[in-house]
Formats: C-alpha cells, sequence, structure tokens
C-alpha cells in the first residue's frame, strides 16, 4: 500500500512540477517577449514608413528650384571634366515608364496593376536628351553614362564615343562569333523573342549566320565590356572627373558599380556630385546639390541660364536611319514589330511651332506616320532576375 501511495505522490510533485514549470516559462514570456515583439514591429514599421516616404516624390518649391538651378549652372561653368549618369527619369517625357516612380513599371506591378508599353517606335528623344548631346557637342559634357536601354541618347544625336549604354540598347543586336562583336542597329525594338538569360532574337549574323543576340544586361546578369556598354570608357570618364550629376536615376543600380564613384580617393577629392531627381536616392546625403525636379524642366531652366540654344529633335534627322542594317528580304517577313518610321523633313515653320512648344507631346506637330504595327511588351521592360526568383518561389512580386 505504502508502495502504491508514494508512487502516487511522485507522479503529483511530478505533474507539480510540470504546471510550475509552464508558469515559470509564461511568465518570463510574459516579462520578454512582449517589448522585444513590439520593437520588432515598431522597427518594421519605421522600416515600413521610411520605404514609402523614400517612393515618394517630393517636388521642391519654384523659388527653390530657380535658385537650385542657377547653383547647378554655376558649377557646371566651373566644372573641368562633368561626366553625367543617366535614368530612367529622363525618358519618361517620352511616355516610357520609369521603374520606381508613381507610374513606374516596379510600382504598378507591386499593385497588381499591369504595364501597358506604348509602342517605343513612337517615343522620341525628350528635350533632356537634346540638351544632353548639344552640351557634349560643345565640350561641356565630357561623358554620359546611361542605364537606359531605350536607345534615346543614341537617337538624339550623341558622339556614340562619349555614350556608355551599361545595360545595352534595344535596337543593337549583336554576333557575338565574329571577332570585333559585329553590331547590327535596327530600326525596331530587337527584344521581341528575349528575355533574362534568354538573348538570341531569331535573326542570323549576316556574315557567319550565328544567332544575333539581343545587347540587354537585365538586373542581376553580367555584362561585357564592348560597345555599347563601353565599361572602360566610363570608368576613365569617372577617374578624370570632377563632377558628376545625376539626372532621373534612382542610383540604386548606379551606386553598385564603385569605378562610377571614384571610391578609391579620399573623400574630399571625390568627384562633386549634383542629383536631379524626384525621388529620395542613396547618395542624397554626399551629394553637394540634390534638386527635386523634373528633368526635362531643370534642363531647359539650365539651357536658359547658360545661354545654350538646343534645337527641337527631328526623326527625320535621326542617326539610326544612317546608322542601322536594313533586315534581308526573308527576315522582313519574321518582324511583326513597329519599325522606326523616317516620316518627312519637318520643314522651317514647323520648326518655329516646335520652338514654341513646351515638350506637350500633344501639342508638337505630329509627323504622318503609316506604319501599322503591334506593340508588345519589351524584353527589358522588366524586371530582371529579381522577377524570376519570385516567380520561382511562387511568390507576389515586391519591390
Ligand atoms: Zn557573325
Amino acid at each position: 500500500m505504502s508502495h502504491i501511495r508514494s508512487k502516487r505522490t511522485a507522479k503529483k510533485v511530478q505533474d507539480l512540477g510540470k504546471i510550475l514549470l509552464k508558469e515559470e516559462i509564461s511568465a518570463r514570456y510574459k516579462q520578454s517577449s512582449p517589448p522585444e515583439i513590439v520593437k520588432k514591429c515598431q522597427l518594421n514599421e519605421v522600416k515600413r514608413s521610411l520605404h514609402k516616404s523614400r517612393l515618394e516624390e517630393l517636388p521642391d518649391s519654384a523659388a527653390s528650384l530657380e535658385e537650385k538651378c542657377m547653383k547647378l549652372a554655376a558649377a557646371i561653368q566651373r566644372a573641368e571634366h562633368l561626366v553625367v549618369y543617366t535614368g530612367a527619369g529622363i525618358s519618361t517625357a517620352a511616355e516610357i515608364p520609369d521603374y520606381r516612380g508613381p507610374n513606374g513599371v516596379w510600382t504598378l506591378k507591386d499593385k497588381g496593376i499591369s504595364v501597358k508599353a506604348k509602342s517605343l517606335s513612337d517615343a522620341n528623344p525628350t528635350f533632356t536628351h537634346m540638351a544632353l548631346t548639344s552640351l557634349v557637342r560643345l565640350g561641356m559634357i565630357k561623358h554620359i553614362v546611361s542605364q537606359n536601354c531605350d536607345g534615346l541618347h543614341v537617337r538624339s544625336g550623341v558622339d556614340r564615343k562619349k555614350l556608355s549604354e551599361i545595360h545595352g540598347n534595344m535596337y543593337i543586336e549583336t554576333c557575338t562569333q565574329c571577332k570585333d562583336k559585329r553590331e547590327y542597329l535596327r530600326l525596331f525594338d530587337t527584344t521581341e523573342h528575349t528575355g533574362i538569360r534568354r538573348h538570341e532574337t531569331g535573326r542570323k549574323c549576316h556574315r557567319c549566320f550565328s544567332n544575333l543576340k539581343d545587347s540587354i544586361i537585365h538586373f542581376g546578369e553580367k555584362g561585357p565590356m564592348e560597345s555599347p556598354y563601353c565599361w572602360e570608357e566610363a570608368r576613365a570618364a569617372a577617374e578624370s572627373a570632377d563632377m558628376i550629376l545625376c539626372l532621373g536615376t534612382s542610383l540604386k543600380i548606379l551606386k553598385k558599380y564603385p569605378c562610377l564613384w571614384c571610391m578609391g580617393r579620399q573623400k574630399r577629392n571625390r568627384p562633386s556630385l549634383y542629383i536631379v531627381n524626384l525621388q529620395w536616392t542613396p547618395k542624397d546625403l554626399a551629394c553637394q546639390l540634390k534638386i527635386n525636379g523634373n528633368c526635362d524642366f531643370v534642363i531647359r531652366r539650365l539651357t536658359q541660364i547658360l545661354n545654350i540654344s538646343v534645337p527641337p529633335y527631328q526623326r527625320y534627322y535621326d542617326p539610326l536611319f544612317f546608322l542601322h542594317s536594313p533586315l534581308l528580304s526573308d527576315e522582313c517577313h519574321a518582324n511583326r514589330l513597329k519599325m522606326l518610321h523616317r516620316g518627312q523633313l519637318i520643314t522651317d515653320h514647323n520648326y518655329a511651332l516646335l520652338d514654341n512648344v513646351d515638350d506637350n507631346p500633344e501639342e508638337i506637330p505630329q509627323i504622318p506616320d503609316d506604319t501599322e504595327g503591334n506593340s508588345p511588351s519589351p524584353g527589358w521592360y522588366g524586371v530582371g532576375l529579381r522577377s524570376a526568383k519570385m516567380k520561382r518561389k511562387g511568390k507576389k512580386f515586391l519591390s
């Protein structure tokens, strides 16, 4: 009997121990965990609101913009070796969406809205593109490094030796088998059938019959150094720069290329940095001047202050018509993309009209375009490896 009683007592003690242990753990949890959880939630909330605020476009007041444009003009006049870095923000006036702006590709994707791509054959270089070309011709800009694949810098007539299109150009396909990596400039977007790690365009090299590849470098891909990327030229320009002007770029990608920022030099010996962008950039605290303004507005005001005339873009003289390799007769049927149409020469009378309008595409005299075509979403509109990874994981696309 006594044996059974002691066994029961032992069981009771054991149960009581378990209960006490549970209570102790629960008490400790109550003491320590809530503040940690609260802290974590608070931190996440701060991160979320910071991320949100960084996506906001916060334009400067008119007075502040004017003052900053004057400062920028003075800096450009002082500079001996100005290099310009451009991003999607300089092409939004051509109705090509950027990535992180209010109507950007990624912003819309985050909201579950599909991006309706305008036919890029309808897009023309903006005032900013034309002004930069004028400044390069005047020797005031030594080199342009662009993240844009829309080909609008080439189409604005800028000297290609002074341009590094570090993520490629949608109008250029290349033969990687030919010794000189033969380039084919086309009058249409060559990326119709291409994508991430899938660069063959479906056309063949006219010389060696190898498959041609588009020139686009998607996010996460590693690109070559030569044309149109011209990394050596970009690196050399940055090395000699005493001023860097960033236009319409969030700098989230560009900041990852140390050779563009002279990081090997002491801070005080690095080029002075000027940024024109409506949203926050990671270089805002490091720059001499941040202008929260629309690129076309700021550059137009800048050219006025510097007294530089900027010729309007005229498609008839678009360099692409002089540089392109025509499709062979058996290739023409395979291309369903709208070709760039040369249109007619705009007369002096129309030039006067162009000078009097303020970059509103609806007001610019339209060049007749009799080419009918489809406007599928270009292969580079996108989103690169980040999107592909998300798709593989079955996750919703996040910014
Ligand atoms: Zn070839």
